[in-house]
């Protein structure tokens, strides 16, 4: 059975690479139908914080990892790998070194794996000097401690970034000191920046925490994760995580420079949203208004709601939602100076008090009367529309575009409406 983990060490949030990790891992056993484990490196005990570690764990089950087995914690298992140097040191493999127990690099070896990601890789023991097991303090080092749990947890696969690469022989050799089987293992290329350098915040940010903030969902961050390492057969982008897991093949793992476009990330994000239950996204919807200082108590959930189905289409982020729709909350919304020109023309005005009166006395305010009543009023004056649309979408949203100017007018009710339009008219 396929056993797999992802092993972070809880000194800082979760990393948008190390959430790929995991993510990979997660796949390939909900694919095979194996088990997803986790293990706590907090073998730096200065450096690792409990408060850390529930951000990571916390964000993980916000992408939908889920994980079997309790999770192993690396900080009490220190007596083990004492042990497990001491069986080396009896064995001849390994030496002491003051408080510190080294390993024995054989010479003139060559250690080769077949990469599940970059193929065949071999590396001559000369270029590895002999490695520390346990340090003077008594803890572990990376690369024991991990080879020691990953045998301990019947780890498979092991999924993880290029940057341990390097590791991977010397991982090799402990396992040949055992007498124990390697797992397969498959390194990443890192995830950089469009520019092709390190990825920061000014490509979109580091940290799961970052895009949660800027109103991803989960279900489309998983879904771009998973395009930074591998594709569907079909080419199709916008691939529901449960579909990946039964299409996800882990030999089909592409080792191509993996470059985040956060343009893409944004699009299948406003896939998702457009896809999403209006109930799920209201108090997501809220959180985003409050965190942008726009109070929506007074907004009903049915009112907010309306309002969402007008920008679902339009918005690629929840965080596009506040400065979007600040016109259907508040009266002192911004107008765009570029679509200022239409409300300054004096016939403008006159067509927007007119058309105000029309619209105080409609029996219905929904959006197919408001735009029977305004064709009525243009076709009377013999006026093109956009004479009257452009200034009348001026007067009610402020703004040059949006969503549509007669399912704008409904939502906001007929007396913001006439209000506006008055308002606007009387200059
Ligand atoms: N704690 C290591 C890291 O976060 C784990 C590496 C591994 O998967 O072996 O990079």
């Amino acid at each position: 059975m396929v056993r797999v983990r992802f092993a972070p060490s809880p000194t800082g949030f979760l990393h948008i690479g190390s959430a790929r990790t995991a993510l990979f891992n997660w796949l390939h056993a909900r694919h095979t139908g194996g088990r997803f484990l986790l293990r706590v490196e907090d073998t730096d005990l200065k450096r690792s914080e409990s408060r850390f570690l529930d951000e990571i764990l916390e964000d993980l089950r916000w992408l939908g990892l889920d994980w079997d087995e309790e999770p192993l914690f690396q900080s009490r298992r220190f007596d083990v790998y004492r042990a497990k140097a001491e069986e080396l040191v009896a064995a001849g493999k390994a030496y002491r070194d003051g408080d510190a127990v080294l390993f024995r690099v054989p010479p003139s070896r060559t250690v080769a794996y077949d990469d599940i990601v970059h193929g065949r890789i071999t590396v001559e023991t000369e270029a590895i000097k002999d490695q520390v097991l346990i340090k003077s303090d008594g803890s572990p080092t990376y690369n024991f401690s991990c080879v020691v749990d990953d045998a301990h947890m019947g780890i498979t696969h092991i999924l993880r970034g290029d940057d341990h690469i390097s590791n991977t022989p010397k991982q090799i050799l402990f396992y040949e000191a055992f007498g124990l089987e390697p797992p397969r293992f498959g390194h990443m290329p890192l995830i950089l920046g469009s520019d092709g350098s390190k990825l920061s915040k000014r490509h979109g940010g580091v940290s799961v925490e970052e895009y949660k903030k800027e109103g991803f969902l989960p279900e489309a961050l998983a879904n771009y994760l998973v395009l930074l390492g591998w594709m569907p057969r079909d080419g199709r982008e916008v691939v529901p995580l449960e579909e990946i897991v039964r299409l996800f093949d882990i030999s089909e793992m592409n080792d191509v420079q993996a470059k985040f476009d956060l343009q893409k990330l944004r699009w299948i994000n406003g896939e998702y949203i457009m896809k999403a239950e209006n109930s799920r996204l209201l108090p997501l919807l809220r959180a985003q208004l409050a965190a942008a200082g726009q109070d929506s108590a007074a907004a009903t959930d049915d009112r907010l709601s309306k309002v969402l189905d007008l920008y679902k289409v339009r918005i690629k982020t929840l965080s596009e939602f506040p400065a979007m729709t600040d016109l259907f909350f508040r009266d002192d919304y911004a107008l765009e100076p570029e679509g200022l020109k239409h409300l300054e023309k004096p016939e403008s005005r006159e067509y927007l008090a007119a058309l105000a009166d029309r619209l105080a006395t409609l029996s219905a305010f929904d959006h197919a009367s408001i735009e029977t009543a305004f064709r009525a009023f243009v076709e009377e004056r013999g006026l093109k529309a956009g004479q009257v649309i452009h200034p009348a979408r001026m007067a009610v949203s402020g703004r040059t575009k949006g969503a549509g100017l007669f399912e704008m007018m409904e939502v906001l009710g007929r007396d913001r409406v006439v209000e506006r339009l008055r308002r606007a008219a009387h200059g």
